[in-house]
């Protein structure tokens, strides 16, 4: 798979809730092989963004499965973590605001609310559980992640909130979006 593989909004599925995995077959791992080279391949496409996590149903693909940068901070870092049949099972308070994006919503920013602490229980590839605790940006990231599993995307959280809204601009930075003219209405957003 390459980036042409992850889809992008207004794509229906993206809203469709991805079923369990029951065994990991072949077909699974070759799928989690294919999701780390699209989120490389999209990675090296951009200028300003790294791909800290993607779900399989970002490649169309409807099962509980999302990979997650082990350092988002180091984009030469090219390894992931994998999360099979994820559960929050835990969320830890305050709310945060912060910004996130989506290879799904392309170019599209929002501040999005989302707990400060989260603890996660999922499988890895070979099948076996684990569990982990994450604060600040690594419980966003698996907040965000999880939604997918669920057919969430992040504006779904902000849809109402005309200041939640921001653009990439080519240097890399964000600028508000026009919520009435490029967000309300807009079909490829909202299907
Ligand atoms: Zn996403």
């Amino acid at each position: 798979m390459n980036k042409d593989d992850i889809v992008t909004l207004p794509e229906p599925n993206l809203r469709k809730k991805s079923a369990r995995v029951g065994i990991i077959t072949d077909e699974i791992t070759k799928l989690i092989s294919d999701m780390r080279e699209a989120t490389i391949d999209w990675e090296n496409s951009r200028d300003h963004e790294a791909a800290v996590g993607l779900a399989a149903i970002q490649v169309n693909k409807l099962y509980r499965i999302f990979l997650v940068r082990n350092d988002f901070e180091n984009t030469e870092d090219k390894k992931f973590t994998v999360f099979i049949n994820p559960e929050i099972t835990k969320t830890i308070e305050p709310l945060e605001d912060d910004y996130e994006g989506c290879l799904s919503v392309p170019d599209v920013y929002g501040k999005v609310k989302r707990y400060h602490g989260v603890k996660v229980k999922a499988l890895n590839e070979r099948g076996e559980e684990f569990r982990v605790t994450a604060y600040g940006f690594l419980a966003r990231i698996l907040q965000h992640e999880v939604d997918h599993t669920n057919g969430m995307v992040f504006i779904d959280h902000i849809k109402d909130d005309p200041e939640a809204f921001f653009r990439l601009m080519p240097g890399g930075g964000l600028e508000p979006l026009d919520y009435e003219k490029d967000i309300k209405d807009n079909s490829i957003l909202w299907g």
